[in-house]
């Protein structure tokens, strides 16, 4: 399968915790560049990781030449706090950020002063005007806490009404999800666009516990199929570039305005889809 026009595309990484995962991921980086990312964005506060580790590794990308994204959690933050750290993303010469509420580890209480991103983006947008380009997530196959599909569509509209301008999407490997989602957006009026978010699959048991955790649904079909080739990991990979290939070239034929990689610090998944997929 081969695309006919170029898609758009971005990677995401997650800061590295020891000074080794940060030397592997400079060679990581090094190899995915060969695809022209639009941009390389990096997490915060996911997992664990600290804000210093997201800046860090921001700062590298750019150094590099590459435009860099920083993920920006609220939950748990005050006014006093974003407002610093915009200053000194700004001052880094950042100019995209992925707003998001984030998640509160287990056992912590809410606390800080934004309940949602809307709340953040409203935030950003009062304090910084235009300066930076506000990516915002979306959820296809709906967010785990959200009341229903339409109070979640609801808030994903906020986010763009306060001044979101493109959006990148929560994996999942049913592209009508993506679709519906897509036509609903349109139907509201909303003109962002709204970028796949794309998981590889390279292992079976890290994939089963992130997706029950963030609320993506593996098709039982895949399930299924990953679970029968036990510990064989040629055959999951083999199967997984498959899968996600085909999932991309769907989403591309359908019109979906770039792909966004979730490359978990890896290269070799990324890149062999992308030569599949002509890219
Ligand atoms: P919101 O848009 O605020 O939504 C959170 C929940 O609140 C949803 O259920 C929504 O329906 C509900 N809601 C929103 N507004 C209202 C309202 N006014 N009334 C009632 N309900 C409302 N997490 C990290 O910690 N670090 C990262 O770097 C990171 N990167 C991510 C990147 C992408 C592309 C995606 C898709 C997710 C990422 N996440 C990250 C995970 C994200 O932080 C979680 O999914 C989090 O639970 C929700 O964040 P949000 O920005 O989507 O929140």
């Amino acid at each position: 399968m081969t695309m006919t026009t170029a898609t758009p595309l971005s990677i995401e990484f997650f800061p590295p915790k020891t000074s080794e995962g940060v030397e592997k991921l400079r060679l990581v980086r090094q190899q995915l560049y060969a695809l022209k990312p639009e941009f390389c964005s990096v997490t915060f506060g996911a997992g664990g990781s600290t804000q210093e580790g997201t800046f860090n590794t921001v700062r590298d990308i750019l150094a590099e030449g590459v435009s860099a994204a920083s993920h920006f959690s609220c939950i748990g933050a005050t006014r006093a706090t974003v407002r610093a750290q915009l200053a000194t993303l700004k001052a880094m010469g950042v100019k995209r950020l992925v707003a998001l509420r984030g998640d509160l580890p287990s056992g912590y209480g809410a606390g800080g002063e934004f309940q949602y991103a809307s709340d953040l983006v409203t935030f950003i947008r009062a304090e910084t005007s235009d300066d930076f380009h506000l990516e915002v997530a979306a959820y296809p196959e709906v967010h785990p806490q959200a009341k229903s599909p339409a109070s979640d569509l609801q808030a994903f509209a906020a986010k763009v009404k306060a001044g979101a301008n493109s959006a990148i999407t929560q994996y999942f490997y049913n592209a009508d999800a993506y679709f519906r989602f897509v036509e609903e957006v349109d139907a509201m009026g909303l003109t962002i666009p709204v970028v796949p978010g794309i998981m590889p699959i390279t292992s079976s048991t890290q994939l089963m516990r992130f997706s029950d955790a963030c609320g993506a649904e593996i098709p039982r079909w895949i399930r299924l199929r990953l679970q029968s080739f036990g510990d064989d990991l040629p055959s999951i990979k083999a199967f997984g570039l498959d899968v996600v290939t085909d999932l991309c070239a769907q989403l591309q034929a359908g019109g979906a305005p770039g792909l966004h990689f979730y490359s978990m610090n890896q290269s070799v998944a990324t890149l062999e889809i992308c030569k599949r997929l002509g890219c």
